[in-house]
């Protein structure tokens, strides 16, 4: 079945890798054309595969989500803009969300028609992220939000974002009592977004300014000040199989491409060459080996947990493995690179020079390796704090 399953993903991508490449431009997403790409794989019965059928999803099993991220490593698809909706927003709205949020935001999600974003980090608060001080203040039925958030990713494509906002006192004890999870239209009157450019020459994350938004009552998620579960159960689903899922296999499609560059230069005889791919080779495998063995736990009842912290550190550290591997083997073609449309040697030098800029970003995003490394060593070997 599920094999039957991995073949037909395999046709549909090869029939419709046109329609994958007009989602990108310029080495960079084309949103209009991600979000036809993403209605297409909707329409082909190829999202929500997980997700309940009551929900929009197709109510198949973890080998088959596991067979279709496999399969999609081969290919590049423009499916980036709705990681965030698909893999945190929606399965942490299937926990905790009202009948009503989930009939409203799941549909178009799996459809590519709403694109989302998370609202977690301010200028203050990113580790310690109970710091935070956008406030929610009540108003009528609802609330006035004022705040500033940053490293939102893709907070400029996005309709929708969830929002982590102050509605309790916020002394002592209380911090993590007086949290609420809002979700927020990104063209709401005082809503402004500022993109930063990163090193990379890419805009993906941004400045959200929050002056006197308003949010009505029925967009909390979860419990009112108790936003700390909502924004919990959202984290793990980042860090959980699934996400170590989509990032390995993102992994493993640079992976096997570094390979074949090198393999192109003719250099792959060399000893030296061939211990540092072997070396990549072997963490990927690992790592694959790891994730399948979370996605069988799961499956058995066993949820991963704060296991998703070691597959984490793991992703993390393979990047940056990645990085080192690609810097060596390639050389100057990743330093001194042109953009797409000057070059013409047929090194795509703009992809490696990115991968390699992009990698430290994993030990970071969605929670520093040294958080990880303290979840894992106080609550999965419980060292003392
Ligand atoms: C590519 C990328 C995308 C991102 N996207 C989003 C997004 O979409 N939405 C969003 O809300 N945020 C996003 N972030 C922000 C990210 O969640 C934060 O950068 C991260 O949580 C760290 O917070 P900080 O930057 O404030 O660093 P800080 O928390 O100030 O940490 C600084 C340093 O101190 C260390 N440190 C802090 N506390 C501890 C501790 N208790 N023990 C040990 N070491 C500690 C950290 O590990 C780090 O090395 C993104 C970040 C990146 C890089």
């Amino acid at each position: 079945m599920v094999e039957d399953f991995r073949a037909r993903v395999r046709e549909w991508l090869t029939a419709h890798r046109g329609a994958a490449r007009e989602g990108f431009a310029h080495g960079d997403i084309d949103v209009a054309g991600a979000r036809h790409f993403q209605g297409l794989l909707h329409k082909a019965g190829l999202t929500g595969l997980c997700w309940p059928t009551g929900s929009g999803g197709q109510g198949l099993s973890e080998q088959h989500q596991r067979a279709f991220d496999e399969v999609t490593a081969e290919f590049d698809l423009p499916t980036e803009p709705f990681t965030i909706g698909l893999t945190m927003v929606g399965p942490t709205l299937l926990e905790m969300g009202t009948p009503a949020q989930r009939d409203r935001y799941l549909p178009p999600m799996l459809r590519g028609e709403e694109i989302w974003c998370q609202l977690l980090s301010e200028p203050g608060a990113g580790s310690d992220l109970a710091a935070l001080s956008t406030r929610a203040e009540p108003d009528g039925d609802g609330f006035v939000v004022t705040g500033h958030k940053v490293w939102t990713s893709r907070a400029q494509w996005a309709d929708l974002g969830v929002l982590m906002t102050r509605t309790g006192s916020g002394a002592g004890t209380a911090r993590h009592a007086g949290l609420t999870m809002l979700v927020v239209d990104m063209d709401a009157p005082g809503v402004t977004v500022r993109p930063i450019r990163d090193m990379a020459g890419r805009e993906v994350f941004n400045e959200v300014f929050l002056d006197d938004v308003r949010i009505p009552a029925g967009r909390v998620v979860g419990e009112r000040d108790g936003g700390w579960a909502a924004v919990m159960a959202m984290l793990a689903h980042e860090r959980s199989a699934g996400g170590a899922q989509l990032r390995a296999s993102a992994t493993a499609g640079v992976v096997r491409r570094l390979i074949d560059a090198v393999a192109a230069r003719d250099v792959g005889h060399r000893p030296e060459v061939r211990q540092r791919l072997a070396e990549l080779y072997v963490r990927d495998r690992a790592l694959e080996l790891f994730r399948a063995r979370l996605d069988q736990e799961t499956v058995a009842g066993r949820p991963a947990g704060q296991r998703g912290s070691v597959a984490k550190l793991a992703w993390g550290g393979l990047d940056r493995l990645v990085a080192d591997v690609t810097s060596e083997l390639l050389g100057p073609d990743v330093v001194a690179w042109l953009p797409e449309s000057e070059q013409d040697d047929g090194v795509d030098h703009e992809h490696w020079a990115r991968t390699v800029c992009v990698a430290l970003s994993t030990g970071i995003a969605g929670g520093t390796d040294e958080i990880q490394r303290g979840i894992v060593g106080e609550r999965l070997l419980g060292l003392p704090r």
